[in-house]
C-alpha cells in the first residue's frame, strides 16, 4: 500500500473518530421575544421612517407603490439614512447583491469611504452608488450575449426588496443587466413575471370586482437538504467538488423503515436548525417550519409564504446563510438534489397563490357564489397554463441536478400533471356538462350557480393530499414539487407567472368576443371555462404519479415525458413557450437563447466537473486501493502453497483466486472505461454548438460514469473495510 492509500483510509477513519466527539453547539438566544428580533437587520419601512426625512421617506414610498421617479437629491438622502442605519448594525461595507445565472448570489464589497471636496478622507454613501453600480462582471455567464467589448454589465436597485446587514455588509438587492439593456439575472425576469400577471389578473378580476387594482404572487418554499458531518465531508473528493456522492453502495439500512420522517431530531441538528432560525429571524425571513425528512440525514426549513419576489431573495439568503452556520457546528449542507444513490433526494416545493389587495386569494373558494366563479375561474385558467404549456414548466426546472432526482421514484415524475382531488375535479366535468352551447335558461344558471356555491363543502371533504404530483392543488394554492433543492426559485416563478398571464389573457379575449357577440358576462365566463375544462382534461391526474401504468396513460392522453436535459431545456425555444416569454415581454429574443445558451453550459460543465473527478478518484483512490487488497490476497495464497499439499492448496486457495479474478476484472473495465470516458469528453468539447455538447454529455459521458460507479461499487463490496479509503453511504448518512 502507498503512502497516499494509507492517508486516506486514515483520513476516513480520522473522520470516523472526530465524529465520536462532536457535542451540539451551544448558541445564544438572541431574547426571549421574537419581537425584540425579528428584522432587526432589515431597512424596513419602519425604520426608514425612522431614518429618512418625511419627503425623502414619502418619495421612496410613492416609487415603490407608484412607480414615480425621484431625483438625486432624494436618492442622497436615502443613501445617508441608509448608511447610517447600517452603521449602528455594525456595517462598514456595502455591496450591491444579485443573482447572476449562476447558482448562488454575487457580491462585490466597497467601503463607505470617499474623498470630499478638499480631497480629506470622509465617509460617504451617495444616492448614485445606491441607485446603480457597473460591476467589472464579463466572467458572469450570459450566454453569448454580452461581446468582450461590451463587457461591463450594471447593476440597479430593487426598490420593492429590502437592504439589510449581513456580518459587516450593507447588502442592496439589485437587478442585473447588460450595458445593452438584456437581463443577466433571474430577478429582472421575475420581476416583469409578476408584474404581467399582475396586469392580466387584475382585468380578470374586474369582471367580478372593480375594486380590484392589484394582484400578487405569493411564494412559499420548502427548502429540503441534507446534513453530514465536515471531517467526513472532507474526506470525499465528490462531495467537495461536485456537492453529490459520485459513488457508494447503498447503506443496508436506508429510508424503508420510514423512521427518520418527523422522527425525533438529533441534538446536535437542533441547535444547528436554532442557530439557522435566529440568524433567519434577524434578516427578516419568517422561518417557521422545520422537520425531519424522509431520507436519513435530510431535513426542511420552511417559512410563511411572502410576496414572490421577497420570498425568492430570502431563499437565496436562506441557503447561503445554511451554508455558513453549517460550517460553525462542524456540518456541511448538502443541496444537491440527489446527493446519494439509493436514498430520496431534495426538492424544493413551491407553493403558490395569487392574492388581490382587496384581501382575496384567488385560488380560495369564498362564501358566494360570485367568489366562487372567481375562484373557477383562476382554477381554470391556471390548470389551462400548465396544460398548454408543460414544457415550458419542465424547462424551467430542469436541470443536471435535477435529472437524477425526476421520474426516479420518489419525486415527481417529468410528466407535468395536475392534482385537483377526486371531488373538486368531478366538479370540474360536472360544470363542463352543465353549460350547453345555446343561450342558457334563467333555471340552468341558477342550477349552475347553486353547484358553484357549493365549492367550500366540496373542498372541506377533499383531504387526500396526493404527495406524487408535480403540482398539486392544497386548497388554497398550488404546489409545485418538482423544482430542485438548488434552484433559484425565479426560474420556475417566471415560467409560470408568465404562463397564467399569457392564459389569463387568452381567456379574457375570449371573454369579450362572446360578450361583444351578445352573450350576458357570466354566460361568456361558463362558456370559455367549459371549453377550458375540456380541452386540459388530459392535465388532470389523481392516481399515483410514480407508477409505470401513468407513463402509459400519459402517453396515451399525449402529455409530454422528458428525462433528459438537455432536450427539456430546448423547449424554453418552442414556440409556444416564446409566445409566452417573449410574447409577455419578458425576455426578448437574445435573451431567452441567451438564458438557454447559458442552460446548456451549465449542465455541460456540471457533468464534465462530476466525470473527472470521479476518473480522479477512480484512479487515485480505488484502483489503487483494489490493487493493493489483491496483492494482500496474492501473499496469502503464497503463504498457504508453503504449508499445505497441492491438492490441500487448490481446494483451500479456490475462494480467493476467484476474488482475485473478480478484482481484477473491475480494475480492468474501470481502466477501460476511464479511457473510455476522456475520450467522450473530448468529443463533447469540439461541438459546435453548446446544445449539440449537452447532449453528448447527457447520452455518451453520463452513461459511461454510471458503468464506472458499478464496478466501484462492487468493489467496496469485497475489500476490506479497514484499507477503503471514503467514507461510506452508512457512515455519511447515520452518523450524528
Ligand atoms: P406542507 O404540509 O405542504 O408541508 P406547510 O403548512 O408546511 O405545508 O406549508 C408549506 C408552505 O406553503 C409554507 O411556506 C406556507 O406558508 C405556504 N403557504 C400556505 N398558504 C399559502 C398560500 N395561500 N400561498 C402560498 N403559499 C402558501
Ligand atoms: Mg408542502
Amino acid at each position: 500500500m502507498n503512502i497516499k492509500q494509507i492517508c486516506m483510509a486514515i483520513m476516513r477513519f480520522n473522520a470516523l473518530r472526530e465524529l465520536s466527539r462532536r457535542r451540539p453547539r451551544e448558541i445564544e438566544t438572541p431574547s426571549d421575544r421574537l419581537s425584540d428580533y425579528f428584522a432587526i437587520n432589515v431597512f424596513t419601512k419602519d425604520k426608514m421612517r425612522e431614518y429618512l426625512s418625511k419627503d425623502a421617506f414619502n418619495a421612496f414610498i410613492a416609487a415603490v407603490e407608484r412607480g414615480v421617479l425621484f431625483d438625486r437629491n432624494v436618492a442622497d438622502q436615502i443613501a445617508t439614512g441608509m448608511r447610517k442605519w447600517a452603521r449602528e448594525r455594525g456595517a462598514t461595507h456595502y455591496t450591491h447583491w444579485f443573482q447572476p445565472l449562476t447558482d448562488g448570489t454575487a457580491e462585490k464589497h466597497d467601503g463607505f469611504i470617499d474623498f470630499d471636496e478638499n480631497g480629506d478622507v470622509i465617509e460617504r454613501f451617495s444616492g448614485k452608488l445606491l441607485i446603480q453600480q457597473e460591476p467589472d462582471a464579463s466572467s458572469f455567464p450570459n450566454g453569448g450575449i454580452r461581446n468582450t467589448f461590451e463587457a461591463r454589465g450594471y447593476t440597479a436597485w430593487d426598490l420593492s426588496s429590502p437592504a439589510f446587514v449581513v456580518g459587516s455588509t450593507l447588502c442592496i438587492p439589485t437587478i442585473f443587466i447588460s450595458y445593452t439593456g438584456e437581463a443577466l439575472d433571474y430577478k429582472t425576469p421575475l420581476l416583469k413575471a409578476i408584474s404581467a400577471v399582475d396586469k392580466a389578473a387584475v382585468a380578470v378580476c374586474q369582471y367580478f370586482d372593480k375594486n380590484v387594482t392589484k394582484v400578487n404572487t405569493n411564494l412559499g418554499w420548502e427548502q429540503e437538504y441534507f446534513l453530514v458531518d465536515s471531517a467526513l465531508y472532507d474526506a470525499r473528493p465528490d462531495l467537495c467538488m461536485t456537492g453529490r456522492t459520485l459513488m457508494g453502495h447503498a447503506s443496508a439500512k436506508d429510508q424503508q423503515l420510514d423512521d427518520h420522517y418527523f422522527g425525533s431530531i438529533p441534538e446536535r441538528v437542533t441547535a444547528y436548525m436554532r442557530e439557522v432560525e435566529f440568524e433567519a429571524h434577524k434578516l427578516g425571513i419568517p422561518l417557521k417550519t422545520r422537520h425531519n425528512e424522509v431520507a436519513p440525514n435530510q431535513f426542511e426549513f420552511a417559512p410563511i409564504y411572502e410576496e414572490a419576489n421577497l420570498a425568492n431573495d430570502h431563499n437565496q439568503l436562506m441557503m447561503d446563510l445554511m451554508k455558513r452556520i453549517a460550517r460553525k457546528h462542524h456540518f456541511r449542507v448538502l443541496l444537491h438534489e440527489k446527493p446519494f444513490a439509493s436514498v430520496n433526494g431534495s426538492g424544493k416545493h413551491n407553493n403558490w397563490s395569487l392574492t388581490t389587495d382587496t384581501g382575496i386569494n384567488l385560488l380560495s373558494p369564498a362564501k358566494n357564489p360570485k367568489g366562487n366563479l372567481l375562484f373557477l375561474t383562476f382554477l381554470v385558467n391556471v390548470m389551462s397554463a400548465v396544460y398548454k404549456h408543460q414544457d415550458l414548466l419542465r424547462a424551467s426546472i430542469m436541470s443536471a441536478g435535477n435529472t437524477y432526482r425526476l421520474g426516479a421514484n420518489e419525486a415527481p415524475p417529468a410528466i407535468l400533471s395536475v392534482f385537483l382531488g377526486q371531488n373538486l375535479s368531478s366538479m370540474l366535468d360536472n360544470l363542463a356538462n352543465q353549460v350547453g352551447d345555446s343561450k342558457m335558461t334563467p333555471e340552468e344558471k341558477t342550477a349552475l350557480k347553486l353547484g358553484i356555491a357549493r365549492i367550500p363543502d366540496i373542498m372541506l371533504d377533499n383531504t387526500d393530499r396526493n404527495r406524487t404530483s408535480p403540482f398539486a392543488f392544497t386548497g388554497n394554492r398550488f404546489e409545485f414539487r418538482a423544482v430542485g433543492s438548488s434552484a433559484n426559485c425565479a426560474a420556475s416563478i417566471i415560467a409560470l407567472d408568465s404562463a397564467v398571464a399569457h392564459q389569463l389573457n387568452e381567456f379574457r379575449a375570449e371573454v369579450d368576443r362572446l360578450c361583444a357577440a351578445g352573450k350576458g358576462k357570466d354566460e361568456a365566463i361558463f362558456q370559455v371555462l367549459k371549453k377550458l375544462i375540456v380541452e386540459s382534461k388530459a392535465v388532470r391526474f389523481e392516481g399515483d404519479g410514480y407508477s409505470e401504468e401513468w407513463k402509459k396513460e400519459a402517453a396515451k392522453r399525449g402529455l409530454t415525458n422528458i428525462t433528459s436535459a438537455p432536450e427539456a431545456i430546448g423547449k424554453y425555444l418552442d414556440d409556444s413557450s416564446k409566445e409566452v416569454l417573449i410574447g409577455e415581454h419578458i425576455f426578448n429574443e437574445i435573451e431567452l437563447h441567451g438564458r438557454v445558451e447559458v442552460e446548456y453550459e451549465k449542465f455541460s460543465k456540471k457533468v464534465q466537473i462530476e466525470s473527472r473527478t470521479l476518473g480522479d478518484i477512480a484512479l487515485n483512490h480505488i484502483v489503487p486501493t483494489a490493487v493493493a487488497y489483491q496483492n494482500r490476497l496474492i501473499e496469502n495464497l503464497c503463504g498457504l502453497k508453503q504449508l499445505f499439499s497441492e491438492a490441500e492448496y487448490d481446494e483451500l486457495s479456490e475462494d480467493r483466486k476467484d476474488l482475485i479474478r473478480e478484482i481484477s476484472l473491475h480494475v480492468t473495465a474501470i481502466k477501460k472505461l476511464l479511457k473510455r470516458m476522456t475520450e467522450e469528453r473530448r468529443n463533447a468539447n469540439t461541438c459546435d454548438t453548446e446544445e449539440e455538447k449537452a447532449i453528448i454529455y447527457d447520452k455518451v459521458v453520463r452513461p459511461t460514469m454510471e458503468e464506472i460507479r458499478t464496478h466501484i461499487d462492487a468493489l467496496e463490496l469485497v475489500i476490506d473495510d479497514d484499507i477503503w479509503p471514503l467514507p461510506k453511504y452508512r457512515e455519511l448518512l447515520f452518523a450524528k
